[in-house]
């Protein structure tokens, strides 16, 4: 799947749309969810054209997954809840349940957030 450099968090990293900023390095950007899932609820995104966890752990560079992985943990201890524990997801095409085709982890917590995933 080609990069849509027209998908909203595209959009959001060149400014064009607001964001509730947590974070920003050279490699990554964090900001919190619009329609959050959790008393926390923050979405951490690489700063490169990546669609999703499957084309950037294939094509990324090594300095890209490095920064962002760090990034992800230092804004969950940014955010508090590195010592009660959370919740790191992500969602990887339709199967997955992923919506936008930027490259994304959740952060989830503030609460027990009870089992990984929902029998159906
Ligand atoms: P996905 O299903 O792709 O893993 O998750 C996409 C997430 O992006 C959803 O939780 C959704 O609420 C969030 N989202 C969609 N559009 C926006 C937006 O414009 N701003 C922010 N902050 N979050 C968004």
């Amino acid at each position: 799947m080609a990069y849509d450099s027209e998908n909203i968090f595209a959009k959001i990293l060149r400014g064009e749309i607001p964001c509730d900023k947590v974070y920003e390095d050279d490699w990554s950007l964090a900001f919190n969810d619009i329609n959050p899932q959790a008393p926390i609820h923050t979405l951490v995104i690489p700063k490169g054209a990546y669609v999703s966890w499957d084309d950037f752990s294939e094509a990324a560079s090594a300095d890209e997954i490095t920064g962002f992985v760090r990034a992800v943990g230092h804004v969950a201890r940014e955010l508090g809840v590195a010592e009660a524990g959370y919740r790191a997801l992500v969602n990887i095409g339709a199967n997955g349940g992923q919506e936008v085709p930027h490259m994304h982890v959740h952060i989830f917590g503030g609460k027990a957030l009870g089992p990984m995933i929902t029998k159906t």
